[in-house]
């Protein structure tokens, strides 16, 4: 994997060169090219989804006179080094963020974490390395209609974290406005920006001082630039690290909530080297699909899975229908470590 820092964009040749010779050396590196003649100068513009080629490789082909790259835009990112979550290296195993998209009593909470602590247990009983399993739960919800459920506040944030410390999970959750900033980072070993909020930039800035790596879903329609460039900001304002969350782009059928882009998770780890994972719970809306794409997510290169848990979905006030049970959660134990051999072995 090379880390594209910056982008070949056009290759000069010298006054000798021959360039069919040079162009057939550069195409075996993966560049597609075309021709280019500026006055006296000759040689080739490099074309989208060209492989990325270091400069260095390129200057060492006979022929080659010159090479102008554009930098990245996104540098902090680029470089950004492996990310701990309570001392758990995020790629070091697979990872399952698991709970309920909102916290709704806590009497909700404990329940769900002991089936999620149950299944915890299988992981170090699966033939894969031992996998981290991080707690999630909306105490503040965006939501589309005013009138919905926006869920608990600092009430729920309490019981993440009580509920978290009993059964050793690290506990991550949403952060909608900058104003809650600090008030959830108290809580919170890990603040989520939600899809919606990707390019809230204050509110980027600000969680990336809170000291609490960030969890950055994308939001839907965005380009993957858009996405890394958002993650630059809060890096900027000192974030110790964005981990990045596909969570399905706009699709136009009705069998699925959204279109789950697992071509993006493939983009942000083999040319980025980036911290990845996948929520097929909001990518499909629906809980038979969701152990079958834990196991594509992974194998697409993802690090791991955000997935909706409820112990009783058909209560839910938000996302039942995605919500998956006790029974799915063994299946996507098993999923997961299937998708991972996939990628690394
Ligand atoms: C969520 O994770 O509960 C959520 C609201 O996700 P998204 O921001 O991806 O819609
Ligand atoms: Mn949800």
């Amino acid at each position: 994997m090379k880390k594209p820092f910056e982008t070949v964009r056009v290759i000069t040749l010298r006054a000798n060169a021959e360039p069919e010779a040079v162009s057939a050396q550069l195409q075996k590196l993966g560049l597609w090219l075309e021709p280019l003649q500026s006055g006296s100068e000759r040689g080739f513009l490099v074309l989208e989804h060209s492989l990325p080629v270091l400069p260095h490789e390129i200057l060492e082909i006979p022929g080659v006179s010159q090479v102008f790259t554009r930098p990245s835009e996104h540098p902090l990112c680029d470089r950004q080094e492996p990310i701990s979550i309570n001392g758990f290296e995020l790629g070091s195993a697979p990872c399952l963020i698991v709970g309920p998209c909102a916290v709704e009593s806590k009497e909700q909470l404990e329940r769900a974490a002991e089936n999620i602590a149950a299944v915890k247990s299988l992981f170090s009983h699966d033939t894969a390395k031992f996998g981290q399993v991080i707690l999630r739960g909306g105490a503040f919800k965006p939501r589309t209609s005013p009138y919905s459920f926006a869920g608990l506040g600092e009430k729920a944030l309490s019981w993440l974290k009580e509920v978290g410390e009993k059964h050793q999970f690290a506990v991550v959750t949403e952060v909608v406005s900058e104003l809650n900033v600090k008030l959830v980072a108290d809580y919170a070993d890990m603040l989520q920006i939600g899809a919606r909020n990707m390019q809230n930039f204050a509110l980027l800035r600000a969680a990336g001082k809170a000291g609490r790596p960030l969890l950055l879903k994308r939001l839907p329609g965005s380009k993957i630039e858009d996405w890394l460039l958002a993650a630059e900001h809060a890096l900027c304002a000192g974030s110790p690290g964005v981990v990045f969350c596909e969570r399905g782009q706009s699709g136009s059928d009705p069998h699925t909530r959204n279109l789950l882009d697992l071509a993006a998770v493939a983009v942000l780890k083999e040319l980025y080297g980036l911290p990845v994972l996948v929520d097929p719970s909001h990518g499909v809306g629906r809980r038979d699909l969701i152990p079958k794409l834990c196991a594509a997510a992974c194998a697409a290169g993802a690090d791991g899975v955000m997935i909706e848990y409820h112990p009783t979905p058909e209560t839910a006030q938000s996302d039942g229908a995605q919500s998956v049970t006790k029974e799915d959660l063994r299946k996507i134990v098993t999923a997961l470590s299937r998708g991972w051999a996939c990628a690394h072995d």
